[in-house]
């Protein structure tokens, strides 16, 4: 990418999106390379990239006004060609377990959520990577909604910072999950410059053992996704063990197969002490026999795994049940009898409608427009 006069055309496009009418770039959708490279076309020192990147993701400044250590000229000229965006939540609902759902309004009126989870030491933003999805899946809400559009860079790292402030002096986030609206390959540029952003040690500076891309498999991105350079953690949505019942629940499927897809994982390079997890949600009478149990242990064999079953979150729109307690306890116990660990996830944050697969970027049930529904 080439800067002249400071700007460029990827860069442009994504302002010209967020910035309406304006031309200028948002600061927020350029990885750490293109931050660099735009300030040098300043004839600025590369150190200067640093101190920028610790401003807008560590300090989590609003206005160029905000980086002191930069000279005023100099600030003045990058206001001339660039801004920085950010959102608020306009609000923010808390489940009885402690779970935090935020809704944010996007620049062109759309709306997207993002949820914290508390647990144990941890604490988790679960965040969303497009508006709505287009692959479809039977048993989730968001994929019921279709596909509105793709999040830029910005978009993707503004839930972070949007969510942080709002925690003020109290515990921080430690672990990012792409596991939000949106499938994160179907948005695949924006999706691995956010994450290069989340684990730059200028920037957000979190351990790459702690920010997971969740795909319900697009084949040939996770091609190219074992050859980046940036490191993190993957989490596959396998939801069923044969052919048929993986074509019935996630339309994807049949373009991508379930076994092509495990082909794709055995060859996939895992760091050192690192493994897959694969995701399966339980649907009563669907994909719960104990035979489901035996085949999937038998499809992951060879590949370092690790399995969360998510018991159905369910909705009136979802033609499913979930599995009694006892039954997914039982398949459970199969696949860690045989050596795989098997979690059970808990639906936090279920009774906001905050819990995976219901999330709609629903800004009506919040009345949004009326001021005293905001925080
Ligand atoms: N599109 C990506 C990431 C977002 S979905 C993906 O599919 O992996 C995140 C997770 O929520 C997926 O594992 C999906 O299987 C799960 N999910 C979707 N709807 C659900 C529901 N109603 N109950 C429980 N989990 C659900
Ligand atoms: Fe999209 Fe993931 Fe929902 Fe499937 S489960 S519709 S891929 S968000």
């Amino acid at each position: 990418m080439t800067f002249s006069h400071g700007l460029s055309e990827t860069a442009k496009e994504g302002s010209c999106h967020l910035n309406h009418p304006s031309q200028r770039v948002d600061l927020k959708n350029l990885s750490p390379q293109e931050l660099k490279q735009f300030i040098t076309s300043f004839g600025k020192e590369t150190y200067r990239c640093v101190q920028m990147l610790r401003w807008l993701y560590r300090e989590g400044v609003h206005t160029i006004d905000e980086m002191t250590n930069l000279s005023k000229k100099f600030r003045q000229e990058l206001k001339e060609v660039s801004t920085i965006s950010s959102l608020r939540p306009l609000r923010v609902e808390e489940a009885k377990d402690g779970t935090k759902k935020f809704l944010f309004e996007l620049e062109d009126g759309n709306h997207i959520e993002s949820v914290l989870i508390p647990d144990k030491s941890r604490l988790t933003l679960c965040i969303s990577t497009q508006v709505g999805c287009a692959l479809g899946c039977r048993f989730c809400l968001t994929g019921k909604q279709g596909l509105k559009r793709n999040l830029v860079v910005s978009e993707i790292l503004n839930q972070i910072l949007g969510a942080r402030e709002t925690l003020k002096d109290g515990p921080s986030i430690t672990n990012i999950v792409l596991m939000g609206m949106g499938e994160p390959l179907a948005n695949y540029d924006n999706t691995v410059k956010a994450i290069e952003l989340m684990v730059h040690p200028e920037a957000f500076k979190f351990s790459s053992r702690r920010v997971t891309l969740s795909t319900a498999g697009l084949l040939p991105e996770l091609e190219r996704l074992s050859k980046e350079k940036v490191s993190f953690r993957l989490a596959i949505s396998l939801n069923a063990s044969d052919e048929k019942t993986r074509n019935y629940l996630m339309p994807v499927n049949r373009r991508y197969p379930l076994k092509e897809l495990l082909d794709v994982c055995h060859a996939f390079p895992l760091r050192r002490r690192t493994r897959i997890t694969f995701e399966y949600v339980l649907l009563e009478g669907i994909n719960d026999t104990l035979q489901d149990a035996r085949t999937l242990l038998k499809l992951l064999r060879g590949i370092p795994s690790k399995i969360n079953l998510i018991p159905l979150n369910e909705a009136s729109e979802i033609p499913f049940k979930r599995p009694s307690d006892e039954k997914v306890r039982k398949f459970q116990e199969i696949l860690m009898g045989g050596g795989v660990t098997a979690i059970v996830r808990a639906s936090k944050g279920a009774d906001i409608s905050a819990a995976c697969g219901q999330l709609q970027g629903k800004s009506s049930e919040f009345g949004v427009g009326s001021s005293e529904e905001k925080p």
